[in-house]
């Protein structure tokens, strides 16, 4: 595998540990861990803006060599066919899609088969930490999805994400530029280069190491600037 690819798989077992530690623990104000109401047959997320590192596209890309031949062509099918429609829908040039006015497209990931993703074990940290701790209605219907509640991605990020930053330290504050998720597939897969402003800049205040045994810290990030919505 790819040194690249090596470093987001470091990444999300990194994430996954923050996770698994917040939901037994609890990180909230309240102290309590939230209870996620995301479930297998829910995807609705997966037709949302989604932004990654590029080198979680690689090491997706990467795992796609893994399954059989015909799933491959219709994840190369689908991505065809995401980039055509993306090409010619009026979110191509915003650098932060609205969230509903993507939905509104109708167009999932390419990774998304049966409401289910062909690499979830692989997926992207964007896609890990969004958990719902509302309604799962207020995600599947268009109409409530404004009003749903989301666990904090910020508080896991700094948990986990400065893995894959070359160099950064603990407490440092870093800035990230992530990608569209459909954007960087179509150029791994298909060779493909979107001219698009679709990317989000977040600014990541990295926790400071936490002695053993300590507490888990309840820090807040800088919010990201120009965020969306809600954005997967
Ligand atoms: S990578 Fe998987 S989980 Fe993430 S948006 Fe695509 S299908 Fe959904």
């Amino acid at each position: 595998m790819k040194p690249d690819a090596v470093r987001a798989a470091v990444s999300h077992e990194a994430i996954d540990g923050v996770i698994t530690e917040m939901l037994t623990r609890g990180r909230g104000p309240d102290g309590l861990p939230p209870q996620i109401t995301c479930g297998r047959g829910c995807a609705a997320c997966c037709s949302e803006p989604v932004y990654v590192e590029r080198q979680e596209v690689l090491l997706l890309a990467r795992r796609l060599l893994d399954l059989p031949e015909a799933t491959r062509q219709r994840v190369l099918a689908r991505t065809r066919a995401w980039v055509a429609k993306f090409r010619a829908s009026p979110l191509l040039t915003e650098k932060l899609p609205h969230v509903l006015a993507y939905r509104a497209l109708r167009m999932p990931c390419p990774l998304l088969e049966n409401q289910e993703c062909l690499l979830y074990q692989d997926r992207p940290n964007a896609c890990r930490m969004h958990m719902a701790i509302g309604p799962r209605e207020k995600c599947e219907d268009d109409a409530q999805r404004l009003d749903q509640l989301f666990v904090s991605r910020h508080d896991l990020m700094i948990g986990g994400i400065y893995k894959l930053i070359e160099g950064a330290q603990p407490g440092e504050t870093v800035e990230l530029v992530m990608e569209h998720l459909g954007l960087l597939l179509a150029e791994a897969l298909l060779g493909e280069r979107v001219e698009s402003g679709a990317c989000e800049m977040l600014r990541i205040q990295i926790a400071p190491e936490e002695p053993e045994g300590a507490p888990a810290p309840e820090g807040t990030p800088e919010a990201p600037e120009d965020a969306p919505e809600e954005a997967a």
